[in-house]
C-alpha cells in the first residue's frame, strides 16, 4: 500500500485524503494546525510550518508520494524535496503560479492570453503602467495573493493611493476586463492522458468564489478545454491544474492557475461520474484516468462564515450535499464548508435556495 504525504491539511488535503483512502492508499498531511480540516480524515499529521524544512523532510521520510495543496511553500525548500523525494508533480507549474508576474508570462509565452501588464515597483512605474493600460485597472501583489487579497481596483487617480502601502514589495498592474462571466478549467495529466472536467461559471463576491453553475457544456467551454490542454501539454506538466478564465464575447483570458483541486471543482464530487481529487489520487498511485462526464446539472455554494449558521437550516437529501470542513474558529470570509445541489440548475437555485444566503453586499 502506498503512502501520499500532502503538504497542506485544508479541506483540499481532506477531500484528496477521501479519494486517496477509496483508491486503496494511506495520507498523511503536514500542517501547523494539529486540528486542522484534514487531520480528521489522514491516517497521521505532521504539524509544522510549511517552510521548516525538518517538517517537510520528516513527511517525505514518511511517505512514498509527495504532493501539495498549500501553494506558497517557498521554492528553495521545494528544489530540497524534489532532489530527495517523490513528487509525480514535480515542482514547475507550483512554481510557476507563485508569482503573479511569472504566471502570465509563461501563460502568453506558452498560447493563453492574458490581460495586458505591467511589473509595478515604484510610484513611477505604477503612473506609467496606467498610462500604457488605462483606467479602470487592477493593481495586485505579485505573491501570496488570494482570494481578492492585496488587490487594489483603480477606476480613476484618486485610488491611487491605495496602492501606496503595497509598494515597498513587487506588484503587477493589470488591464480590468469587464468580462461577461468567470469560469475554470481542471485537468489532469499523467504520461499517456489527459483529461477534463465539464466546465461552470463562477460567480464571486468580495473577490472569494461564492457559487459555481455548471449546466451545459457550450461551445466556448470546448474551445477553453482544447486551448487550456495544449497549453499543460506545452508546459509539460503532470498531475492537476486548474486555469481560471474570464469569458468577453469570443475571446478569453487566462486569469490565474492553480496545480491543486480547486474550490469551484468541489461539485465534481456529487456532480459528476469521478472528481477532481479522485482522479488526482489515481494520478499520484499511478492508476489510469476517467474522463469525467456531468451528470445532472449543479450548483456549487461555498460557504464562509458569514453563510454558516444558515447553512444547517438546509436539510439534507438526496440532492443537497453538505460538506462541513470542521473547522473550530468561524470568521466571516473563512471557508467553512461547501454545498452541492445536485439536478439543480441555475434558475431551481435562485427560486430556492438564494434567499436563505441573502447577505447585505
Ligand atoms: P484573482 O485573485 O486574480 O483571482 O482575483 C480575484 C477576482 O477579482 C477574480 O476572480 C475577478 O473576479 C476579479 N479580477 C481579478 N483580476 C481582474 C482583471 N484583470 N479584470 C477583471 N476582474 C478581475
Amino acid at each position: 500500500m502506498k503512502t501520499v504525504g500532502i503538504i497542506g491539511g485544508g479541506q483540499l488535503g481532506m477531500m484528496l485524503a477521501e479519494e486517496i483512502h477509496k483508491e486503496g492508499g494511506k495520507a498523511i498531511c503536514l500542517d501547523p494546525n494539529p486540528k486542522c480540516p484534514a487531520s480528521f480524515v489522514c491516517d497521521d499529521i505532521v504539524v509544522s510550518e510549511y517552510s521548516d524544512l525538518e517538517g517537510l523532510k520528516k513527511l517525505g521520510n514518511m511517505t512514498d508520494i509527495l504532493t501539495y495543496e498549500f501553494e506558497n511553500v517557498p521554492s528553495e525548500a521545494l528544489k530540497y524535496l524534489l532532489d530527495t523525494y517523490n513528487i509525480p508533480q514535480g515542482i514547475q507549474p507550483l512554481f510557476d503560479s507563485q508569482n503573479r508576474i511569472r504566471e502570465k508570462t509563461n501563460a502568453n509565452n506558452n498560447g493563453l492570453k492574458t490581460p495586458k501588464f505591467k511589473a509595478i515597483n515604484s510610484l513611477k512605474d505604477l503612473k506609467n503602467g496606467i498610462k500604457e493600460i488605462g483606467y479602470p485597472c487592477v493593481y495586485k501583489t505579485t505573491t501570496m495573493g488570494y482570494d481578492g487579497h492585496g488587490q487594489v481596483l483603480l477606476k480613476s487617480e484618486d485610488d491611487i493611493v491605495e496602492v501606496l502601502e503595497y509598494l515597498s514589495g513587487e506588484g503587477i498592474l493589470e488591464e480590468f476586463i469587464k468580462f461577461d462571466y468567470e469560469t475554470s478549467v481542471i485537468m489532469v495529466r499523467s504520461k499517456d492522458q489527459i483529461i477534463s472536467f465539464p466546465m461552470g461559471i463562477n460567480k464571486h463576491k468580495h473577490g472569494i468564489l461564492d457559487l459555481c453553475f455548471v449546466e451545459k457544456q457550450t461551445p466556448m467551454f470546448l474551445k477553453i478545454q482544447e486551448e487550456a490542454k495544449k497549453f499543460m501539454e506545452k508546459c509539460g506538466y503532470l498531475g492537476i491544474l486548474c486555469v481560471e478564465i474570464f469569458v468577453k464575447g469570443n475571446d478569453f483570458y487566462f486569469n490565474e492557475m492553480a496545480p491543486r483541486p480547486h474550490n469551484s471543482g468541489h461539485y465534481t464530487i456529487e456532480g459528476c461520474t469521478t472528481n477532481q481529487y479522485r482522479e488526482l489520487a489515481r494520478f499520484l498511485l499511478g492508476k489510469k484516468l476517467e474522463e469525467p462526464k456531468l451528470i445532472s446539472p449543479t450548483v456549487m455554494k461555498n460557504i464562509l462564515g458569514f453563510d454558516y449558521e444558515n447553512m444547517k437550516k438546509l436539510k439534507e437529501d438526496k440532492d443537497v450535499h453538505i460538506h462541513d470542513y470542521n473547522k473550530a474558529d468561524v470568521r466571516e470570509k473563512r471557508k467553512m464548508a461547501h454545498v452541492t445541489f445536485t439536478n439543480t440548475t441555475e434558475a431551481l437555485y435562485k427560486e430556492k435556495y438564494e434567499n436563505l444566503f441573502a447577505r447585505e453586499e
